[in-house]
């Protein structure tokens, strides 16, 4: 089952060095999920080959523009292509009046549903969940409230163990039974337990998305032993007083975080407009989480 991340926006504030705002597009199983929407994330879709109707779920961290400043061109454009299908954001309470008084100035009326979840940042709650995948919010520590956003996949049914049932000549109708814990019965009466019958399936993969915050102790329950961390790394360490003023983290401390919560492997983004050369920022972190990768517009990333 596909779980990958395509960055569309690597930036922090501003576009620059061909470097956009915040955005990603979460692909499970085929089902596509944006995460925060940058100015120009419709642009990035387009340029990237990504159906915007194919997206019906988007979530957004906080209320700063590089965050959220692409969401009403979105919305505008999924409007002016006819779209029907009903679209869910998820976010900031106030973001539901932000949405509403430009269709109102406009004299918009969507032709699709638009659903508006107001997410708080007090606690860690489960805002989404279908029959693949679970979304959670929990509290990150930012100048304004922020949220991070973990994507946990179910636990898949066992698969079958195709030598086994094909040695014994089960019917291929029989096999979504057995997947579901139905023993089998040959026509000779013979009872074979499922168990003997099905292959564990593969454990459930997790993506962890923290953008923007300061590193503190209190959001790391949250995104233990994450197959993948997203985590800003706007600064490298030498600017760590800037980092604390403005609530975010330096490249070292994202690579201290992935070790601490034990993260498989780490991808850093959110870069400040001073850093041109990407490079430091990823040897930085490397220096103490080797598995670290930068976050790059354009490129997919497994989970
Ligand atoms: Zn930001
Ligand atoms: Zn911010």
């Amino acid at each position: 089952m596909r779980f990958e991340v395509l960055i569309l926006g690597s930036s922090s504030a501003t576009p620059i060095y061909g470097r956009h705002p915040t955005a990603q597009l979460i692909n499970v199983n085929e089902q596509l999920y944006l995460v925060d929407c940058g100015e120009g994330t419709q642009v990035q879709l387009i340029k990237y080959g990504i159906k915007s109707n194919r997206i019906k779920h988007i979530f957004i961290s906080h209320l700063h523009g590089d965050h959220y400043l692409g969401l009403i061109g979105l919305l505008s454009s999924m409007h002016l292509v006819g779209r029907k299908e009903e679209v869910h954001v998820y976010g900031p309470a106030a973001l539901e009046e932000i949405i509403n008084i430009h269709f109102l100035h406009s004299q918009t009326v969507l032709r699709y549903p638009l659903y508006v979840h107001a997410t708080q940042d007090e606690s860690a709650e489960m805002i989404f969940e279908n029959e693949h995948l679970q979304v959670s919010s929990f509290p990150l520590d930012h100048r304004i409230a922020c949220t991070g956003f973990r994507f946990d996949e179910k636990k898949r049914l066992p698969t079958i163990d195709r030598a086994k049932t094909e040695a014994l000549g089960v019917p291929t109708a029989y096999l979504p039974l057995i997947k579901r814990g139905h023993d089998y019965t040959a026509p000779d009466g013979t009872v074979h337990r499922w168990q003997n019958l099905t292959l564990e399936p593969p454990f459930p993969r997790s993506y962890a998305y923290c953008s923007d915050t300061v590193m503190t102790p209190s959001y790391l329950p949250y995104i233990r032993k994450v197959d993948l961390l997203y985590h800003e790394a706007t600064f490298l360490h030498n600017m760590l007083d800037r980092a604390r003023d403005t609530y975010h983290t330096t490249a070292l401390q994202a690579g201290e975080i992935a070790v601490e919560v034990q993260a498989k492997k780490l991808l850093i983004g959110h870069y400040s407009a001073r850093y041109k050369d990407l490079k430091p920022l990823l040897e930085e972190s490397k220096t103490v989480f080797e598995a670290t990768q930068l976050a790059l517009e354009g490129s997919w990333y497994s989970v």
